[in-house]
């Protein structure tokens, strides 16, 4: 099977490029420079150079030992890319489309954040290499998540109110388009997730693989063989791409991947775009599956996880689903916040919520298996931005 997109971003249905007019020409620009760059041995050496030197990178792979003991079933590895600069898998995208926008030319450097997570990392490479940096992030997630809005002043951004719609994500997506319609010329809109139109999905999705890329090597290191099944969570779905991507040829290798089960199946519940009230749609800039109401507005979603919370999934991923390469399931906020404690007390590591979704997703199916079966879950975040939410749900 082929799974790579045709050339204007389509993976079956899924992709594309739905934007006004006077973005198709900036959208073009940076597919050029991609794919100019995407081999070129230097750009690739310093991408390596920058992974391995700022991020931390390659990020070990860890056998759970007394999670999979507790469970008593496969053998649970954990990909840490929690131990990345900034604690989570979003700077290996930032600090490839930081080199890209250098190579363009471009001084000016905007993003979107909902949790602030992505924009963290975007003010981080921002700082790195001396560039202007504005944040657009909805009201209420900066009231929400005032130490990340914080932290990148502390690293030099502007972070910019977003006061239209909800007030969250996908209100800041819509004005960090503005700008960038506005500021083409200087301005590289540096996206976090692989989400938006063409050719962002494929262009983030590399920059994630090198995910996969290690996680293959390492446990033909352990184990002499791969794993029986990858589990990821996914939010727009870079974390879970960037684990799978590497796998996909791999027949025998099932994937997982794990939506945001929130409080309940009802629309405006959840988060999970393959349940109730997901379907086929646009939204910003690309087709895919998006929760939406009988008129086609776009549903409120919700997730004790705010990098899970969002009304579509990366095109990518609608089409392995569709084809049915990956399973996609998912997980409720209070199996969430359990696993967060569980993993926390067997094995001294604080999941993010996020990845607490994937790590309560391995704990149902590991009892299942046998213990020569191997599961690798993607740990794509520490927890420590999370603390505070989970005593306020959990009482203590
Ligand atoms: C942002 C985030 C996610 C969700 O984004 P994806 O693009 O789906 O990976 C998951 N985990 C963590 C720790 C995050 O910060």
């Amino acid at each position: 099977m082929n799974f790579e997109p045709n050339e204007k971003g389509y993976w079956g249905e899924f992709g594309g490029r739905f934007v006004p007019e006077t973005l198709v020409s900036a959208l073009e620009e940076l597919t050029q420079a991609y794919f100019s760059f995407r081999d070129d041995a230097g750009f690739r050496g310093e991408y390596e150079a920058l992974l391995r030197e700022f991020s931390g990178r390659p990020t070990p792979l860890f056998y759970a030992r007394r999670l999979s003991e507790e469970l008593g079933g496969a053998k649970i590895y954990l990909k840490r890319e929690d131990l990345n600069h900034t604690g989570a898998h979003k700077i290996n995208n930032c600090i490839g489309q930081i080199l890209l926008a250098q190579r363009m030319g471009k001084r000016r450097i905007i993003a979107e954040t909902g949790a602030g997570q992505h924009g963290v990392a975007t003010a981080t490479v921002c700082a790195l290499f001396g560039m202007e940096c504005v944040v657009y992030m909805g009201s209420e997630d900066m009231r929400r998540q005032e130490l990340n809005v914080f932290r990148m002043r502390l690293l030099g951004a502007e972070v910019r109110a977003v006061n239209t719609g909800s007030r969250t994500l996908k209100d800041a997506i819509n004005e960090a388009l503005r700008d960038w319609v506005t500021n083409v010329r200087t301005t590289h809109y540096l996206l976090g997730s692989v989400l938006g139109p063409h050719p962002y999905p494929l262009m983030v999705r590399d920059f994630q693989s090198v995910i996969g890329r290690e996680a293959k090597r390492q446990i033909l290191e352990k184990e002499a063989r791969l794993p029986d099944y990858l589990i990821a969570c996914v939010g727009g779905g870079s974390n879970a791409m960037g684990l799978f991507y590497e796998f996909l040829k791999d027949e025998k290798v099932k994937m997982i991947g794990v939506e945001a089960g929130g409080k309940g199946n009802q629309l405006g519940e959840h988060a999970s775009r393959f349940m109730n009230g997901g379907r086929i749609g646009i939204l910003q800039g690309t087709k895919s599956y998006v929760l939406q109401d009988e008129r086609g507005q776009i549903a409120t979603t919700h997730s004790v996880s705010a990098g899970l919370d969002y009304a579509s999934i990366g095109p990518e991923h609608a089409f392995l689903h569709d084809v049915k390469r990956v399973e996609y399931v998912s997980v409720t906020d209070s199996e969430a916040l359990h696993a967060f404690s569980f993993l926390s007390k067997v094995e001294g590591i604080i999941p993010a919520l996020e990845s607490a979704h994937a790590v309560a997703y391995a704990m149902k199916i590991a009892p299942k298996l046998t213990r020569d079966q191997i599961i690798v879950v993607n740990l794509s975040g520490r927890g420590d931005k999370d603390i505070a939410t989970y005593r306020e749900f959990s009482g203590i």
